[in-house]
């Protein structure tokens, strides 16, 4: 389970984000929505120690309660960042490094996990999400979505207790947007725990467990997709929602 506190950051005078509080069970699947600089992405990389917060408290799946109100040592940072894996918007793949490459070098870099042992998990992860045939291929050879799969399966590879999203599908153009969709629905199925930003509302509709609109680096309102999708109780959820849906 992840609890967070308080949370607030600001970028100079702008404050981004300004006292969050976020649930996530174990298994859950929450959904992130909200105006372009609401302070989404920054939720995302303050959970995963990307970012640290300048107030709040956060705590991950067992691991150490971080307190940002005082001093955050590297260790706590870092115990942060090994418990859950990001999918950027943009697949951020090493270009000069194979399919398989890309996907051991967080096991084996990071976690020390020995080469053989991460090659065969590579390999039955690539299998799942169809790309096992393309694993000695460089990025550039893959379609955007194939590039967004491995990003998904390189994220796997790590075994991270969380796993984050941030707009995993809108750089995407729109015929390669559902495969990807299929395989985060998949693995929303399969139990994992996992906080998504995207503005694919038929996906939160078929897969979140909670949805939560953000404006101007507050949580506006929080409710399950058909309360969020079809009765806001806030004026500013229905006109963000006016817009894009
Ligand atoms: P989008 O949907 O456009 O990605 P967002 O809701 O994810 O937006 P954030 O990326 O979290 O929003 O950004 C919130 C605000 O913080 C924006 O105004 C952004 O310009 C600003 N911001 C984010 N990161 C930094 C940074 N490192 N330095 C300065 N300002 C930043």
């Amino acid at each position: 389970m992840l609890q967070a506190n308080g949370l607030r950051k600001s970028f100079g005078d702008l404050e981004v984000l300004r006292s969050i509080d976020l649930t996530v069970r174990k298994g859950e699947v929450v959904v992130l929505i909200g105006p372009s600089g609401s302070g989404k992405t920054t939720v995302l990389r303050s959970l995963n120690g990307l970012e640290t917060p300048d107030g709040g408290r956060l705590e991950l799946l067992g691991g150490p309660a971080l307190d940002f109100t005082g001093k955050v040592s590297k260790s706590e940072r870092f115990a942060l960042r090994n418990r859950s894996a990001m999918v950027f918007q943009q697949h951020n793949l090493f270009p000069h490094r194979t399919v398989l490459q890309n996907v051991i070098e967080g096991p084996v870099q990071v976690q020390k996990v020995p080469k053989a042992q991460a090659v065969a998990e590579a390999e039955a992860l690539l299998e799942r999400v169809g790309l096992l045939e393309k694993r000695d291929v460089y990025p550039f050879q893959l379609s955007g979505g194939q590039q967004q799969r491995v990003g998904i399966v390189r994220a796997l590879a790590l075994k991270p207790s969380l796993l984050l999203f941030d707009e995993p599908t809108s750089a995407l153009d729109p015929e390669l947007v559902g495969d990807v969709l299929t395989v985060i629905k998949e693995l929303a199925d399969e139990g994992w725990t996992m906080v998504v930003v995207t503005h694919e509302l038929s996906f939160a509709r078929a897969a979140a467990d909670e949805v939560l609109f953000m404006d101007g680096g507050v949580i506006v309102e929080r409710s399950d997709p058909r309360q969020m999708f079809t009765n806001p109780r806030h004026e500013r959820t229905r006109q963000f929602l006016d817009r894009i849906l």
